[in-house]
């Protein structure tokens, strides 16, 4: 064991209990591996499958749950030594690099990947042991009103969208609806507009869809109010006044509700593009000939490369993509609460835990 001190974190024991505090034995990092001082970990709506909706993880309970960290390396391997020190956003997804998939330039199906809090322990910790080559580097000074905690979210809420997005080829020609403005979705509204793209949102809570509007969503839609014969005539009337040529709709399902599912699939028109980026465990029911009939694509994707975090990160540092509106921070204490909020859906930005170093060592 390495000698880390009061190391503890949130462990997801069985299926639909709350999360308990734990113990954590960090062991020595082997040669390729480092430990990460944990500075912030979002709460992802993955995180909220495995601990209340009986999404299995795949490494056996208990599991500390929680995969989209930042923080600085405080103990390195034989050969990460390099690391030492060094402030860093990990990979949500951290692929192995060398199989058949990761050869063929699909790394985030690798299947020797490791997902903390999925394949082992994660991020609702003071510190998570992870493969250093799932590591992207963060420059120390940053931008005001940038903090490393912050950056957590992009290791997966930012990236996400951000790798779906790209996947599309998302262009100024286009018009790019998001449908979900939360927790992944306010930042996919901004990624498409720093991109040049007319941008609709489209979600249930007034709150987040006033947020949209001011970062970069051109039109918003109130689905609560508003069928989607309504939501399709507001598109249709928004594309035509945008005057972007850009042909079918590039739709980015983000809330991973089957509500919004369903929008988004019935948005659909010639030539759409549609990326099924949020998650949810729950069956809908489609006419999937639509795709047929209009000539249209639908994607997935699990996570972002490794090689697309450092442009990612850049958009961020620039200021094209917002954090501070779209996060609120909790105490890592607080896990068990914040991730019952997330399930009642009652958290209206993305939560980050941040366990208090500061306290630990006085
Ligand atoms: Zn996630
Ligand atoms: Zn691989």
């Amino acid at each position: 064991m390495t000698t880390i001190a009061h190391a503890y974190g949130f462990q997801l024991a069985a299926p639909n209990a709350f999360l308990e505090a734990c113990e954590l034995l960090i062991r020595e990092p082997g040669p390729e591996e480092v430990v990460i001082e944990v500075a912030g970990c979002g709460v992802c709506h993955t995180d909220v499958g495995f601990a209340t909706d009986g999404v299995p993880t795949r490494h056996p309970l208990p599991l500390i749950l929680g995969h989209e960290i930042s923080g600085r390396v405080v103990a390195a391997g034989e050969r990460t030594g390099d690391w030492l020190g060094q402030s860093v956003i990990v990979h949500a997804v951290i692929s192995c690099g060398v199989c058949p998939a990761c050869r063929a330039g699909r790394p985030t199906i690798c299947r020797q990947q490791f997902m903390p809090g999925n394949d082992g322990n994660g991020g609702f910790a003071t510190h998570v042991l992870v493969p250093a080559r799932g590591l992207c580097p963060v420059r120390e000074l940053l931008p005001r009103g940038i903090t490393l905690e912050m950056l957590s979210v992009v290791a997966d809420a930012v990236t996400t969208p951000y790798e779906a997005i790209r996947r599309s080829g998302l262009g100024p020609e286009d018009v790019a609806v998001i449908v979900g403005a939360g927790g992944v979705g306010g930042f996919g509204v901004q990624i498409a507009a720093a991109l040049g793209a007319a941008v609709v949102a489209i979600d249930v809570d007034r709150e987040r869809l006033e947020l949209a509007s001011r970062h970069g969503a051109g039109l918003v839609l109130d689905a609560s109010s508003t069928d989607l014969k309504g939501l399709k005539g507001a598109v249709r009337a928004f594309v035509k006044q945008s005057t972007r040529q850009g042909i079918g709709l590039k739709i980015f399902e983000m809330s991973g509700t089957p509500a919004g599912q369903i929008t988004a699939f019935g948005l659909l028109d010639h030539g759409a593009y549609l990326a099924v980026v949020g998650f949810t465990p729950k069956p809908v029911e489609l006419r999937l000939s639509n795709l047929m009939a209009f000539d249209a694509t639908a994607r997935g994707n699990w996570g972002c490369p490794p090689d697309q975090y450092p442009a990612a990160l850049r958009m961020v540092l620039e200021g094209k993509i917002a954090l501070s509106p779209f996060v609120e921070f909790h105490a890592l204490d607080e896990a068990p609460a914040v991730i019952q909020a997330a399930a009642n859906h009652s958290l209206r930005r993305r939560a980050i835990l941040r366990p208090n170093h500061h306290e630990q060592r006085h």
